[in-house]
């Protein structure tokens, strides 16, 4: 087991260093990295990835690789420009609703976006539920007009009957991200009409193949997306992405450009906006540069206890 800490560029989710466990079994690595907001009960799935990766290896994949688009967070828009353009992905998922930025600001990012990518690129917009359904419909009629058409809005609202509001009022097609990954029944989406399409994401959904099953289930085209992990959790997403039957949408497993630096040495950056689907392992020199002070190791360790012992 080994323990890392991985400084990202920009704050991500109000935090500025990602970490987590990552785990040797007999079929590869695996990695647990719940955030700090997910209790040790919301843990358990996660720790289920980890163990499917390395205990168990994924189902068989239906491609090799797998597009991907580039996440843009809460910048200046030349700068967004400029990571777009470095990225060389097709497609963009631009976060807005930023505590600290307006609702013009991230206008002016999209446009940027836009500018960079180009009239053939796809733009996204990821809320991480920061909306009421009046200000969803709002902001999204100006997000939609700044991009020059959006290809989707992921997560506007927090609940699902807010999601199903704001779909049933706006033209861009509605992502459900948290709806899916924290809900007892991610199925509900579905149900209710609350959203076009399911992102899913394979660590807190309990791994590859559970994540097939709510795919299936659900009936919605998907997009697989990771949640900021190193090339190994990153691989468990290509997994998931490589084997769905079906892919109509860039997948947002191109977050790699987010961490500064990464535990494997065949780190998995996109080139022309694609991921290879391979299983990744960390290197013992990378690893060194990256491992976790030992209080944090010591608490991380204690967490993976924690969330076994409720398996
Ligand atoms: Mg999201």
């Amino acid at each position: 087991m080994k323990v890392y800490a991985l400084p990202l560029h920009n704050r991500f989710r109000d935090i500025t260093v990602r970490e987590g466990v990552l785990l040797e079994g007999p079929a590869g690595w695996g990695e647990f990295g719940p955030f700090a907001d997910y209790s040790d009960t919301e843990s358990v799935p996660w720790l289920a990835s980890a163990l499917e990766a390395s205990e168990q290896g994924w189902p068989a994949a239906v491609r090799e690789r797998v597009e991907v688009n580039t996440t843009v967070p809460v910048v200046p828009p030349d700068r967004a420009h400029a990571l777009v353009r470095a990225s060389g992905c097709r497609t963009a998922k631009v976060k807005v609703a930023d505590k600290r930025s307006t609702l013009a600001d991230d206008c002016d990012r999209l446009e940027a976006v836009r500018d960079a990518l180009g009239p053939a690129g796809a733009i996204r917009v990821d809320a991480n539920t920061a909306w009421d359904v009046d200000t969803a419909v709002t902001a999204l009629a100006a997000l939609d007009k700044a991009a020059g058409g959006l290809e989707y809005a992921e997560q506007p609202c927090r609940t699902i009957d807010e999601l199903a509001a704001v779909r049933r009022r706006v033209s861009v097609r509605i992502a459900a991200d948290e709806s899916i990954r924290r809900a007892e029944d991610p199925l509900k989406v579905a149900v209710a009409g609350a959203a076009d399409i399911a992102v899913l994401k394979v660590a807190p959904l309990g791994g590859v193949r559970r994540a097939l099953e709510v795919a299936e289930a659900c009936g919605l085209p998907c997009v697989v997306s990771s949640a900021v992990e190193t090339s190994v959790g990153l691989a468990a997403g290509l997994a998931l992405a490589g084997a769905l039957p079906q892919l109509d949408f860039a997948c947002g497993l191109g977050t790699m450009s987010l961490l500064n630096g990464d535990v494997s040495t065949t780190s998995l950056s996109p080139v022309d906006g694609y991921l290879p689907v391979l299983p990744q392992a960390p290197a013992p020199d990378r690893f060194e540069e990256f491992a976790a002070a030992p209080d944090v190791a010591e608490s991380w360790l204690a967490r993976l206890d924690r969330v076994r012992a409720l398996r």
